[in-house]
């Protein structure tokens, strides 16, 4: 099990407790690996505590907040599990109960078995239409790699599916379009999806658009082909435009009354330059952040689980 967390100390101890009971009742060898991302609420100290009585919970501290997709790429790396490995939120959004489901699906020969949302308990109406909205537009532009809808990052991966993962070592990650780029045999359990246990969401609308475009530009050159036609399109208006106000000048010596016209034109080819300047600058950025090759994480602790072979 994989599970990044960032300042959750109210519910580290309950879900804790409760994917012991799952796990523990699969009868399986298991271990839990938390990633604590740079919490600054006494998580650390807790998940230490946690530690010295749970032989099974292995503990990566990052030096800093690096954001969920990394903490999760770190936990991935530092899971030693030979067969599976599940990636899950701490919040209790993901409930540990539907973890069952998953291994079985996995024991029909699956690789990747994702729990995808029936419902959306605890989230207003405007996250779920813009949810939508975002499935929809990578729908129509993913091409071959296709997001599941209303699938998070709750999974289960096969070893190999993992490795393959563990491939793609970009930056800039957003981690559902990497799980399907990976594709794999893959099976949706459907869920319920809770609402959290307790603490408050990290993510705001801006976070969120953010990991839209992210998700966006990291996944396909859609946006730069749109900037083309765009201007197509533009250039053909003009060119129309253009002509109409020679032919006016021309035949009927009418000089066009100029300052409403050119001030739309103006604003509105500003405006488009501006807009697919910022689109060329979004991926002129990412080809900046890949090129410095930084690592993905910083480790500054890694205390592992009292079932590995490996010494730390
Ligand atoms: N998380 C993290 N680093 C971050 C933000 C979140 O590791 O910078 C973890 C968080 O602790 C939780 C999971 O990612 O286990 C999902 O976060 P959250 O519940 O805030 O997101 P939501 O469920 O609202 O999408
Ligand atoms: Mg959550």
């Amino acid at each position: 099990m994989v599970v990044p967390l960032y300042n959750e100390v109210e519910v580290i101890e309950e879900f804790h407790r409760r994917l012991v009971a799952v796990m523990d009742a699969t009868g399986r060898r298991w271990e839990v690996v938390y990633v604590d991302d740079g919490s600054r609420d006494g998580s650390a100290a807790l998940l230490q505590a946690l530690q010295q009585r749970a032989p099974n919970a292995a503990v990566v501290s990052l030096s800093r907040n690096f954001g969920k997709e990394a903490a999760m790429t770190a936990g991935l790396d530092h899971a030693q599990a030979t067969d599976a490995v599940m990636v899950i939120d701490i919040d209790l959004q993901d409930p540990p109960e539907v973890i069952p489901d998953l291994i079985a699906g996995w024991q029909r020969g699956f690789d990747v078995v994702y729990a995808q949302r029936r419902s959306r308990a605890g989230e207003g109406w405007l996250k779920k239409a813009t949810a939508h909205g975002f499935y929809r537009v990578m729908a129509r532009i993913g091409g071959p790699v296709q997001l599941p809808p209303d699938v998070g990052d709750f999974r289960l991966m096969s070893r190999r599916a993992v490795d393959a993962l563990l491939r793609l070592r970009e930056r800039h990650r957003f981690m559902k379009g990497l799980f399907a780029w990976v594709g794999f045999p893959s099976l949706a359990v459907p869920y319920d999806r809770a609402a959290r246990a307790a603490g408050r969401t990290k993510w705001n609308y801006a976070r969120l658009l953010d990991l839209s475009i992210e998700g966006i530009t990291s996944f396909t050159t859609v946006p730069l082909r749109m900037a083309t036609w765009l201007g197509l399109v533009t250039a053909l208006i003009a060119l129309a435009y253009g002509a109409r106000v020679v032919l006016m000048a021309l035949f009927y010596g009418d000089p066009v009354p100029g300052y409403p016209s050119l001030m739309t034109v103006v604003l509105l080819l500003g405006s488009v330059q501006l807009m697919t300047l910022g689109v060329i600058g979004e991926y002129l950025g990412r080809i900046f952040n890949e090129a410095k090759q930084r690592p993905l994480y910083i480790v500054s602790e890694h205390r592992p689980s009292g079932l590995s072979d490996a010494p730390a």
